[in-house]
């Protein structure tokens, strides 16, 4: 074999320097290369943009043999090989989408052992071609790259990646190295599981970014509440995530209307089409992509200035790893977070309609419901954020809204009973707006058609507005003492929670949500 090590043998250390460009190691980088040098097998959880993929490489370039890198997305390993092949590394990929010229230059390479780094998907590395070339060749490592895709609790399952639980197996003196972003110890637990990692050393780096500010709102106006916050967008990118493809193109299209450069970008688009917004991206333009979570791994651009959430991610996890695309150069970023109680009451409702397996359901709406106790938080929003991935941070943070503005809080007692008799006396079947009709007393067609202004509820809450009732609901709906029911998501009562509330039994309190001040000019400057 000629790689790199065994002409010139190096230390870790040195081709960091001489072949990465960098001067030092970073959090447990140093630790995970040494023990996969070692032969011995390594977790590392580490945030998106912590730098996982030195603690494979630089292994892979210093033991003899070729290093095996399992990964998800071709366009993800096209990248990496790309950026290896410049620092002069003999990286290569191995995918579907090679021509058949390429495919059969790259084996020759393979048996000519020519490659140091190869990078593969699951089901590529599991077909008995493969697997009986690569038991006759000397492997220096096994990387499984993106490795919480094992998981079927996760946010990204890939059935493909079960199948590698056969590793052990295949190849029992080969070092593996399992990386990914999603920290939460069931996560983990798959992981080590299903890969027989169980003697694996485990790093786990900080998830705190310091550079990202943190805001979340109340959802008002989806589109003014976008543009004020766009206005401070000066340079680099912003990424806007909605819930569906139709909504990506509306709201793009509506940006542009706003003289705002935007693009749409989800999995409905055609393989050109969504190259041709990648590559606009890329290009280091000021530009907003509008996306769904297809827009997702290894989207990897360092000036990304804004991530903003017009729907509510389904867990932590994913938002996560979504505002964790803004700031990845260091630069102070902002993420924005709107949400809604009927989103949430929605997500609970498809969520309890699921066909999934009872298991994962529950693990999907014990998520779901950390999620909207994070938008709903009035303490420190970064806190909240890490403890879901077990990481308590000892002090506030300081770069979060609740840090920066204090969220006020009201006794909400009297105001969550005549939201709950409202909802009780009307039926349990109407929605956030007619109820917020009733307690104000206002009259139109459905209210008079249905003598709702009959009732003793209409028109015991004239002195408040519509949004400040709608905040009420929302947040009684958080906290599960409302649910929806039926395909047009009215709003009941969940008895055992809105139980003790109407009885006197639980005082409540609530949080003031603060009005958008700040308005957005007319005519937006280009
Ligand atoms: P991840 O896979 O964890 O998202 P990457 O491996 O893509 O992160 O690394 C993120 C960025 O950090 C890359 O631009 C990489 O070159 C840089 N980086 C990684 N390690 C170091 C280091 N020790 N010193 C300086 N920059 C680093
Ligand atoms: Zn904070």
């Amino acid at each position: 074999s000629s790689s790199i090590c065994s002409v010139k043998p190096h230390s870790p250390k040195e081709i960091l320097r001489t072949t990465f460009g960098f001067s030092d190691f970073r959090g447990h980088q140093e630790s995970a290369v040494n023990a996969l040098i070692n032969g011995e097998d390594a977790l590392v959880l580490m945030p998106t943009g912590g730098g996982k993929s030195l603690c494979y490489q630089i292994p892979a370039i210093c033991r003899a043999g070729m290093g095996i890198v399992i990964s998800p997305l071709i366009a993800l390993m096209n990248d990496q090989v790309a950026g290896l092949q410049q620092l002069g590394i003999r990286a290569a990929a191995l995918h579907s989408e090679l021509s058949s010229y390429d495919r059969q230059t790259l084996w020759q390479k393979l048996r000519n052992h020519q490659i140091d780094i190869l990078y593969i998907s699951p089901e590529g590395l599991l077909q008995p071609g493969f697997i009986s070339f690569s038991q006759k060749q000397n492997i220096s490592l096994i990387a499984i790259d993106e490795a919480h895709c094992v998981s079927a609790w996760g946010h990204d399952f890939r059935p493909e990646y079960r199948q590698l639980a056969s590793l052990t197996e295949l190849f029992p003196k080969v070092p593996r190295i399992a990386l990914t972003a999603t920290a939460d110890q069931r996560t983990r637990d798959d992981i080590l599981n299903l890969l027989g990692m169980n003697e694996a050393h485990i790093f786990v780096s900080s998830f705190h970014r310091t550079n990202l500010f943190i805001e979340a709102r109340p959802k008002g106006s989806e589109i003014k509440q976008l543009l004020e916050t766009l206005s401070t967008h000066t340079e680099g990118a912003a990424i806007v995530y909605c819930g569906s493809r139709n909504k990506t193109e509306r709201i793009s299209k509506s940006l542009h209307n706003h003289g705002i450069t935007a693009l749409p970008y989800h999995a409905g688009l055609s393989a050109l089409e969504k190259n041709a917004t990648l590559l606009r991206f890329r290009s280091g333009e000021k530009i907003v992509i509008v996306a769904t979570i297809a827009f997702g791994m290894g989207i990897d651009r360092p000036d990304v200035r804004h991530v903003i959430h017009l729907d509510m991610p389904a867990s932590p996890e994913a938002y996560y790893q979504q505002i964790g695309r803004a700031g990845r150069d260091g630069e102070p970023s902002k993420t924005l977070l709107l949400y809604g109680g009927e989103d949430m009451a929605r997500a609970r409702f498809w969520l309890e309609q699921s066909n999934a397996p009872e298991h994962e359901k529950r693990t999907m709406q014990s998520r779901l419901e950390s999620m909207i106790a994070l938008t709903e938080t009035t303490g420190c929003r970064t806190r909240a954020l890490l403890s879901c991935f077990n990481e308590d941070l000892s002090h506030n943070c300081g770069h979060c809204d609740n840090c920066l503005t204090p969220a006020f809080t009201f006794d909400g007692t009297e105001a969550a009973q005549k939201v709950l008799s409202a909802i009780y006396r009307s039926g349990q079947k109407l929605g956030a707006v007619q109820l917020a009709n009733i307690l104000r007393g206002k009259i139109n067609d459905t209210i008079s058609r249905n003598a709702y202004d009959q009732l003793s509820v209409f028109g015991i809450g004239k002195e408040h507005t519509e949004r400040w009732w709608r905040s009420v609901i929302r947040q009684l709906i958080a906290r599960g003492a409302i649910r929806t029911h039926g395909e047009y998501g009215s709003l009941a009562l969940h008895t055992e929670n809105a139980r003790p509330i109407l009885r006197g039994d639980e005082k409540i309190f609530l949080r003031k949500d603060l009005t958008d001040t700040i308005q957005v000019k007319a005519t937006p400057s280009k």
